[in-house]
């Protein structure tokens, strides 16, 4: 049940704020910067226990409702990396740009110009840390990853990741498109629908 109609989303990042505000315009969400909120150590070994360990963290600190997500990319082929290493691929302090030059490393150690690749995002809800029934969605969005490095738009992976059934890049794709077909927005419509049932439980 939700009391009110307040949510936290459990990330400091501006954009996703932004993107997940557009989407759950039915609810009022607040941000862990505007309750100075910390962010937590982020040690599980797989997206769905970082955003839940995300999510409790908020809820426990805030005593709100929290939805938290965890993204990045897996290559089956590279052993499933970057995964839930994706932001630090290449390092603690790694740039996106040196991200990707060490996927290009790890494609041109295997002779291979490209793998295929997926974007996922899982998001998770829960009303507090002993919340035993957490509700989550998640998204993906399947493609190759390339050594080609393509387009102006987007961040991340995105300039060497070509979706399935595109010919372009998806940092050459229009924003409104990527926000349309994204692991973020599948993650996000599904879960809306969990969320809106949870007014009338
Ligand atoms: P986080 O969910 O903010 O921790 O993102 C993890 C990392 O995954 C990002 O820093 C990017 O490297 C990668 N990633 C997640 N979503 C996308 C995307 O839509 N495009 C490109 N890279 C992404």
């Amino acid at each position: 049940m939700l009391e009110n109609n307040q949510v936290l989303l459990a990330t400091s990042n501006k954009g996703k704020l932004k993107e997940f505000r557009k989407i759950f315009n039915n609810f009022e969400i607040k941000s862990q910067s505007e309750l100075n909120i910390e962010e937590p150590i982020e040690d599980g070994l797989t997206f769905l226990e970082n955003a839940l360990i995300k999510a409790r963290h908020g809820a426990s600190e805030s005593g709100m409702f929290t939805i938290a997500d965890d993204s990045g990319i897996v290559v089956p082929g590279l052993n499933f990396k970057p995964g839930i290493h994706s932001a630090r691929y290449a390092g603690e302090d790694a740039s996106d740009l040196d991200n990707r030059n060490k996927i290009i490393e790890e494609l041109n150690k295997l002779n291979l110009r490209s793998l295929p690749a997926y974007y996922v995002c899982i998001l998770v809800g829960v009303h507090s840390v002993e919340d035993p029934m957490p509700i989550f969605a998640s998204g993906e969005i399947h493609g190759e990853i390339s050594i080609e490095s393509s387009g102006d738009g987007g961040f991340g992976y995105d300039k060497l990741f070509y979706p399935a059934g595109y010919d372009i890049s998806m940092a050459n794709m229009d924003p409104d498109e990527k926000n349309k077909i994204s692991h973020r927005a599948i993650a996000a419509e599904l879960f809306l629908e969990k969320l809106e049932s949870l007014r009338t439980k």
